[in-house]
């Protein structure tokens, strides 16, 4: 069996090795290594993917939202509201532009921001939410932009975990994540659905006005050559980058496809075990999932019921199968971002995932070899 690992960058490299090396000489000889050709043809290409009119490339993640959120133009003491059971960077470009991040608990099934919660938290001081599509499928998104509309808040995406997934809205009309709310920004860092070969990230937008504000935010503010209208921040997606991206956007849908087939295994193995609890399509996602990419599995993640998950851990170390626990504290009780008005009753879901929650091996090349190795494992630990 071939060596078991948590993300398999070197073996997708394999298969495209040939385009990716050629494209990246192509950088090299032209040596247009910022802001170049393959820079403006990538944009172009995931403007069209995606179904959004704007794509603004930039450094990474993190600096898509900081850049989102300063494009809003929301001032310190702004209330931005956002799910308690994320990555950090999403509260810490809140907390970085002296916003005040508000976190609420999630839903159980999807772990996305739970709706009711969300508009609990809104006050007279609220200014904006930012959804995060987590592990790959999309939150509730019919629920949060009619919130966001009823209350006229901005809707910022983070879509750094769910490149590609599609959401179909109660209407039956379907979107792609990060083509929903008033902007969206997402991460190319290596091991996420779309990630390059280095650091890299995006900002999308069908506001023309706003997209010309992101613009000169990402290039310190200028509009015009060494005319600086507002502050801004040097963030640019470097041309090398920009070619890793080209070709694998081209594949991205068969990426996600494959996620999906192994995530589909993984689920199949464990069917009967009433102590493992399989990811959960939720929300529309639910009805439909079979026939559509609503869920593109950046993560696999368990839910283990019978109080085990950190023996598992261990367990699985031993044999020499990667997992990750994503994540093992929730947001709300970091200490950069303790706030006292927040009730550990207000909670509940995020306090049991914390306890609960593993993640499997999950990318593009796991072979069914592998899959039968750590599901059986897996059965043979939890009895169940
Ligand atoms: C990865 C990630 C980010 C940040 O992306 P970087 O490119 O690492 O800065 C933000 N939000 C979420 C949910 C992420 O998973």
């Amino acid at each position: 069996m071939k060596k078991i690992q948590m993300v398999d960058l070197k073996g997708q490299y394999e298969v495209i090795k040939d385009e990716v090396n050629a494209s990246i000489s192509n950088v090299l000889e032209t040596s247009a290594f910022i802001n170049g050709p393959e820079v403006h043809a990538f944009q172009k290409e995931l403007e069209d993917y995606l179904m959004v009119k704007h794509v603004i490339p930039c450094a990474n993640g993190t600096d898509a939202l900081q850049i989102a959120m300063m494009g809003l133009g929301l001032k310190p003491g702004d209330e931005v509201i956002t799910a308690d059971f994320t990555f950090a960077a999403t509260v810490e470009v809140i907390a970085l532009l002296q916003l005040t991040p508000v976190l609420v608990d999630v839903e159980p099934d999807s772990f996305n921001i739970d709706p009711v919660a969300l508009e609990k938290a809104i006050t007279p001081k609220t200014k904006a939410i930012v959804p995060v599509h987590l592990f790959g499928q999309c939150a509730n998104m019919d629920a949060v932009l009619d919130i966001a509309e009823k209350h006229k808040l901005f809707v910022i995406e983070d879509n750094a975990q769910a490149i590609g997934a599609d959401y179909t809205f109660k209407n039956g009309k379907k979107l792609k994540a990060g083509a929903m709310g008033h902007v969206a920004a997402t991460s190319f860092f290596p091991s996420k659905n779309l990630g390059c070969y280095g650091d890299g990230g995006a900002i999308f937008t069908n506001d023309d006005e706003l997209a010309h504000t992101l613009r000169g935010i990402v290039n310190h503010g200028m509009y015009e050559r060494y005319h600086h209208d507002v502050v801004g921040v040097n963030s640019r997606l470097d041309s090398i980058q920009a070619a890793v991206l080209r070709s694998k956007l081209s594949r991205l849908d068969g990426y996600n496809a494959s996620r999906r087939a192994a995530a589909r295994k993984y689920s199949k193995a464990f069917e009967g075990n009433k102590n493992i609890l399989v990811p959960q399509m939720a929300n529309s996602c639910k009805e439909i999932c079979e026939t559509c990419d609503c869920h593109v599995f950046h993560q696999y993640t368990l839910r283990i019921l019978n109080g085990q998950r950190d023996e598992l851990v261990k367990h699985l170390a031993e044999k020499q199968i990667p997992c990750g626990v994503y994540y093992p504290i929730p947001l709300h009780r970091q200490k950069a971002y303790l706030d006292e008005r927040y009730d550990e009753k207000d909670f509940s879901v995020t306090n049991q995932l914390v306890k609960e929650v593993i993640s499997l091996p999950m990318h593009t090349e796991l072979d069914d070899e592998q899959i039968d190795f750590i599901t059986g494992t897996i059965n043979k630990f939890i009895g169940g």
